[in-house]
């Protein structure tokens, strides 16, 4: 599998120490601590397999039905999992409720972050937590329907590394939801050269290879199967079912869209640029520069032979601004190359801050 050895241009992601060694620990502490409560399939003596993580925000009535869909799935599948609920800085019942869940069942780990950190960070937080081999991220609203975990690990050990949920018929707002989100996929699908249908959809899987070294911000997550691809994964999709939302009420509006061509932006500068802000910045710079040294002696030009004078064209404001443009461009380019250091080679720091996490009859740690 090609990481960083295949793709030398990728080494914008910062490799996270953390992530390699938390699992490991994690599934020391799995393998040793993890006993059968009553009621499991007693399929914890080995560690996890597969990594089930959901994002929980303010889903306090979806938690219980999730939970015993989740469970039901998994046991049906008859290898080791684990499920990882983190509770991004709830303000209902869902605290109480994961808690319940997590002291009830060793299988299930709760990771309360500290206060509302984003959809994002709650998947970092499953991930860097996550000890299976396998990660398969979903929604905590139940419009991801656990059932397709079954087919889309079918999928994956067709040899796939990442296999992408496709809602394809999508039971969300037609014009304020399905409409963006189309134009979206295309623009994303088109900028990045990875061909999906659905970038948003949160259920997915992936072999925990194709995401080591991945840091994400913003709202990155469902950027992650461009990440793997580009780092020479084996990247497909696979319809899934979508639910309507029954419970609770969706975290996003229309201002999602605008996020979305931020961060691909971000995606893309960084990916394509990574090594040579300066050649961009710098490349815009000098071309404005001689735009402005055209257009002033064009100006000058205009006076001396043919008697027009400098207030009588725009000219030489335009020559005046382009110039401006371009000397800020290069210092930009310049202040993007030290950044470019720092950000190589700075320690790399989790984007989430954890206040507790919670498995079974045990809190691992306080913050
Ligand atoms: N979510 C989260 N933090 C947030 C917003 C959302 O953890 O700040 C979770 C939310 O609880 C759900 C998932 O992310 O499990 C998807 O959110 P939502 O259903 O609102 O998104 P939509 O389906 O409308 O795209
Ligand atoms: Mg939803």
């Amino acid at each position: 599998m090609c990481l960083r050895g295949r793709c030398p241009d990728f080494t914008w992601l910062p490799l996270s120490a953390s992530l390699s060694r938390i699992p490991l620990v994690q599934r020391v502490a799995t393998l040793s601590e993890s006993s059968a409560s009553p009621g499991s399939s007693g399929l914890t003596a080995s560690a996890p397999e597969i990594s089930v993580t959901i994002p929980i925000y303010n889903e306090q009535d979806n938690i219980e039905p999730l939970y015993a869909r989740v469970s039901e799935a998994m046991n049906a599948l008859g290898r080791p999992w684990e499920l990882l609920l983190v509770n991004d800085g709830s303000r209902d019942q869902s605290e109480a409720r994961l808690d319940a869940i997590a002291a009830s069942d060793s299988r299930v780990r709760v990771i309360h972050l500290s206060r509302n950190f984003g959809q994002t960070a709650a998947f970092m937080a499953g991930l860097d937590h996550a000890a299976g081999d396998i990660i398969v991220p979903m929604d905590g609203d139940l419009q991801n329907d656990p059932k397709d975990i079954v087919r889309i690990l079918a999928k994956l050990e067709e040899g796939f590394d990442v296999v992408s949920g496709w809602r394809k018929d999508r039971k969300d707002a037609a014009f304020r939801r399905n409409l963006p989100s189309r134009l979206a996929n295309g623009l994303i699908s088109r900028v990045s050269g990875v061909h999906l249908h659905d970038y948003g959809c949160s259920l997915k899987a992936y072999r925990r290879s194709v995401l080591e070294g991945v840091k994400l911000y913003g709202e990155m997550h469902r950027f992650v199967p461009i990440f793997a691809a580009w780092n020479g994964a084996r990247v497909t999709e696979l319809e899934v079912t979508h639910h309507p939302r029954i419970h609770g009420e969706s975290k996003y509006g229309l201002e999602r869209v605008v996020k979305v061509v931020l961060d691909l932006m971000v995606v893309k500068f960084l990916f394509k640029s990574s090594g040579k802000p300066i050649y961009i910045f710098g490349g815009f710079g000098l071309i404005s520069i001689l735009i402005s040294a055209i257009a002033v002696v064009w100006a000058v030009g205009l006076k001396l032979f043919a008697g027009v004078s400098f207030i009588q064209t725009p000219l030489p404001v335009l020559g005046i601004i382009l110039f401006a443009l371009g000397v800020m461009s290069i210092l930009m380019g310049l202040l993007a190359e030290m950044l470019n250091r720092t950000y190589h080679e700075s320690q790399s720091k989790p984007v989430y801050r954890i206040g507790r996490i919670v498995q079974s009859d045990r809190r691992m740690s306080e913050a």
